[in-house]
């Protein structure tokens, strides 16, 4: 049933997947992580789901780590006094942050007080992902008066964005600040940061969660999603603040138009990679299997890209959120992932041979990965507490399979994530030689090498101690 690649795939869960046996059919199918989306629900919603997850993953023997995504300064109309209205091209259209009655075709309120001090005469807004433009005539007090450039139909609460950028908002709402503290308490392995437009977004959105961190809770990996136009000029300084960022393609795209996107994704991996940083592709990868069996070639194409790209994960959002397919299109999407992978260009990156090293652990899990690939090994094991082996090892273009055996449950699922890595719990807190006696054991009676194989295996002396990989041995199996 587990069709075995390395990319990842990360499901946005929603009504379509809320069911135990479901989830477990979901893990057992593919899915590595998934995605909690503050956006919607109550906290106690997400606290229902993240335990229905954890007994997912006991029932399909696969741990899986949960994302915690918050939904952020997300700017959006109120809701309509029937719902929805229709825009007609060329028509007037107020957005007014005072208004307190419902819609109608001639305005509606807002939900981001902030918006008419944003804008002025002749920004262009776009609502609902683009699909409605609407063109700034003037600001008068708290209403932003608009023309109509392209109708149709808005309903409650549908997002708006300013093309080109330049919503001052805070990343962090008040709302957001709550939600960490729900994440924590749910134990969230990361958190999704929306909108962020600097550094310094993300380290508070840091401290905010060891804040909110039990006495002992491992601190979540924080993902920083790119989805401003202000955000690219700053990959650099997001990543270094960040453990991972997310391809963020739908809000992107509206900021900084479509045809920007496929380059900044290729750019935002590579970047990504190169500071050992963890990236997700997200957004319509799968959009059609919404409502049909079968992807598009369109989308069967735009997910082998991003796995060709590089990236660690690809996600799925309403397609297992609210979809018709869940357990289908994540078959489908696993299926994609292990035929781009095989056509995969196999040779080492330049990158690899030209860096330093600033770390013995580093050094340790490059050498691995270097010995194992010239050697032609069957696989290469990490003893890993807090996963960073496992990470270095994983950003590369080598095919030979990681395995990261851990004691901590946490770091397990934290490295769900990490592409090639499959991680495994193990006990080891045995004094080395045995630990290797044992980790042999593990990896055979998992029939993952047999008499005769050739595997490399990292590990620290002493044993258990966060980066503290010093030793490296190849080894044959007897
Ligand atoms: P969202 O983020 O689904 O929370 O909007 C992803 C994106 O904008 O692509
Ligand atoms: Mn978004």
């Amino acid at each position: 049933m587990y069709i075995r690649r390395a990319t990842k795939i990360v499901a946005t869960l929603g009504p379509a997947s809320s069911d135990v046996q479901l989830l477990a059919k979901m893990i057992a199918t593919g899915v590595n992580v998934v995605r909690l989306n503050f956006s919607h629900g109550t906290a106690q919603d997400h606290i229902d789901r993240a335990k229905a997850v954890r007994e997912a993953g006991v029932m399909a023997g696969r741990e899986v780590a949960i994302m915690a995504d918050l939904q952020g300064p997300k700017i959006r109309v109120g809701k309509f006094a029937e719902g929805k209205v229709m825009l007609q091209e060329g028509a007037p259209f107020v957005l007014d942050a005072s208004r307190t009655e419902l819609g109608d075709f001639q305005g509606v309120g807002l939900d981001y007080k902030e918006l008419p001090r944003d804008v002025k005469s002749g920004d262009v807004l776009l609502l609902n992902d683009g699909l409605i433009v609407l063109t700034v005539d003037r600001v008068l007090g708290t209403a932003v008066h608009t023309t109509v450039t392209i109708g149709g139909e808005l309903s409650n609460n549908k997002g708006i964005n300013k093309q080109g950028g330049g919503l001052t908002a805070p990343a962090l709402t008040a709302k957001d600040m709550e939600d960490i503290k729900t994440a924590m308490a749910l134990g969230a392995d990361y958190v999704a940061v929306s909108f962020p437009k600097n550094a310094t977004d993300m380290e508070m959105a840091r401290q905010l969660c060891t804040v909110a961190c039990a006495p002992g809770q491992h601190r979540p990996g924080l993902i920083a999603k790119i989805e401003r136009a202000e955000a690219i000029p700053r990959l650099e300084e997001i990543l270094k603040a960040a453990d991972g960022i997310m391809v963020a393609r739908g809000d992107l795209a509206v900021e900084v138009g479509n045809a920007a996107v496929p380059a900044l994704q290729k750019k935002m991996i590579r970047m990504a990679r190169e500071m050992d940083k963890v990236v997700i592709t997200a957004t319509q990868m799968m959009e059609s299997m919404i409502t049909n069996l079968v992807p598009t070639r369109a989308e069967v194409s735009d997910v082998a890209n991003a796995v060709l790209d590089g990236t660690d994960a690809v996600m799925l959002s309403a397609e297992t959120a609210a979809g018709k397919y869940p357990l289908e299109t994540v078959r489908e999407m696993a299926k994609i992932c292990a035929a781009a992978e095989a056509a995969e260009d196999r040779r080492q990156d330049a990158q690899f041979g030209e860096r330093e090293f600033t770390r013995i652990d580093q050094a340790i899990a490059l050498g691995a990965l270097f010995t194992a690939n010239k050697l032609g090994a069957k696989a290469i094991v990490a003893m890993t507490e807090s996963g960073s082996t496992a990470l270095w090892m994983s950003r590369h273009r080598i095919h030979t399979p990681i395995y990261a055996l851990t004691p901590n449950i946490s770091t397990q699922r934290k490295m769900a994530l990490y592409r090639n890595v499959r991680p495994l719990l193990m006990d080891t807190s045995a004094e080395r030689d045995k630990a290797l006696v044992q980790a042999e054991g593990h990896l055979r009676m998992r029939g993952i090498v047999q008499s005769g194989d050739v595997y490399a295996i990292t590990c620290g002396e002493p044993m258990g101690q966060p980066g503290g990989s010093n030793m490296l041995q190849i080894c044959r199996v007897q």
